[in-house]
């Protein structure tokens, strides 16, 4: 009896113990061919909220502009009793993001994804009346150019999947934004192809509660499209795939599911949540309650030495002093600056300086410089001059870490980046997306994608 009275009470203690538990349930609403998928994302949003769940609808340019013409305010009232994101402008019509960014260096990529979709965001904008909080890539064409472009358009929140970063399977702080992305075995969703329920989802999202839940906390994401209810097939996949771009008059309609068909979909997606929301310390959340849940990507006030002797070690996100820096954030203590979120080098450099040391007051000159590019372009610089020669900014950054102890002249140092492996190396099965051209290689995309690690480093749950 004691025993059984014991293990009760230990049972109790953990579960007191145990961390929240987010699910951020997301649809992206991109079907601007099949009307009925209008109807869908209706019963779903309405579904939802009968079961007091707040999820989030990604919304292409292209569909709220058709459910406005459509005379949809039914839709569009509905939709917007949940959290409103952006998923591009026309999602699937050819350049797809990565297709026109994929040539593009890292401030010009920048540039021409706010003018392409930047007019959709307005119009999501102004057809649902929310500001969008959050943006993910149309299937699988990603772009880290994305970021400064998201920033300046005022979204903070990255949620989508992919391969091409992930830190983990949690959330993660890149490139000024909080990255719900590469979740891994914390994404997963209920089969809509196995009858009424999906049981094996369930438990799945029980085994993952629990974990995370015994690992302090932390968050699961599902997602759904609302066509997927009313279709068998994509809407995209049979007019945009492969690179075909036929013109507005040819798009055909992909297949639709049966009426029963429909019903059963919308009852394995209810009982799914059902499921999730019986569970206690489970809690759905949308893009702005994340925002507010993990700590803020500004660090406090840091001691320099301890910093320079994480940066001496390895370039790459580390916790210092209670703070979980980037390896940017780390740079700019070290420059003597104000924490800012900033973008990492826009492009490689070489350090061209040939000498074993540097007179000392030629690095500070050089110190100098690198914070006032900081502070006039909001990015890390490629290099820095030592007079008419460079020196690569990983190889200026241990040099600074080295430099903060000494005095004198200061000793050239070669760093090395450890933040690399959060990122993909394969440029195609990444981007292996039925849309994209046959073969599409993201390889330069991903070489901007890891220059851009100075900014990662994982988010934390606050207090
Ligand atoms: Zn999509």
């Amino acid at each position: 009896m004691s025993r059984l009275l014991a293990l009760l009470l230990l049972f109790a203690v953990a579960s007191l113990a145990a961390g929240p538990v987010y699910v951020v349930l997301w649809f992206d609403t991109e079907d601007y061919i099949e009307p009925s998928a209008d109807d869908a994302a209706l019963r779903i949003a309405a579904d939802l909220r009968a079961e007091g769940v707040k999820a989030t609808f990604k919304i292409v340019g292209e569909k709220a502009r058709l459910l406005e013409s459509r005379g949809r305010r039914d839709v569009i009232q509905a939709l917007s009793q949940h959290a409103i994101g952006y998923h591009s402008n026309w999602h699937s019509v050819h350049p797809t993001p990565a297709e026109y960014l994929v040539t593009l260096n890292y401030l010009e990529g920048a540039d021409e994804f706010e003018r392409r979709e930047g007019p959709g965001l307005a119009d999501v904008k102004r057809i649902l009346g929310a500001d969008p909080v959050c943006y993910g890539q149309p299937g699988s064409s990603w772009g880290p150019q994305s970021n400064l472009a998201l920033r300046r358009m005022g979204i903070p929140v990255y949620l989508d999947e992919g391969e091409q970063v992930g830190l983990n399977g949690q959330p993660f702080w890149y490139g000024g934004l909080l990255y719900v992305f590469g979740m891994g075995k914390n994404q997963f969703r209920a089969r809509l192809d196995v009858g009424p329920e999906d049981s094996a989802a369930n438990r799945r999202f029980d085994e993952a509660a629990a974990r995370l839940g015994a690992d302090g906390g932390g968050g699961i994401s599902i997602y759904y499209h609302p066509t997927e209810f009313v279709t068998t097939e994509f809407w995209d996949g049979v007019n945009f795939a492969r690179g075909a771009n036929p013109d507005r008059g040819s798009w055909v309609k992909p297949k639709r599911r049966t009426a029963a068909e429909s019903e059963r979909c919308y009852g394995v997606l209810r009982r799914f949540v059902q499921h999730m929301k019986q569970r206690p310390g489970v809690r759905f959340v949308t893009p702005r309650e994340i925002l507010g849940l993990y700590e803020s990507p500004l660090p406090g006030v840091l001691g320099r030495s301890a910093v320079a002797a994480q940066l001496r070690r390895s370039i790459s996100f580390a916790q210092v002093n209670g703070e979980m820096l980037s390896p940017a954030d780390m740079l700019l203590a070290l420059l003597d600056m104000q924490p800012q979120v900033v973008d990492g080098p826009a492009a490689p450099a070489k350090t061209t300086y040939a000498q074993r040391t540097i007179p000392a007051a030629a690095f500070r000159l050089a110190a100098l410089d690198a914070a006032a590019f900081i502070r006039r372009f909001g990015r890390l610089p490629n290099a820095v001059f030592v007079g008419a020669e460079t020196v690569s900014l990983i190889d200026f950054a241990a040099t600074l870490a080295n430099a903060i102890e000494a005095t004198g002249d200061v000793t050239l140092v070669h760093g090395n980046t450890g933040f690399e492996q959060y990122f993909a190396t394969d440029g195609r099965k990444p981007f292996n997306w039925v849309i994209h051209p046959e073969g599409f290689d993201g390889t330069p995309l991903l070489a901007l994608a890891r220059l851009q690690g100075w900014t990662l480093k994982p988010a934390r749950l606050g207090k």
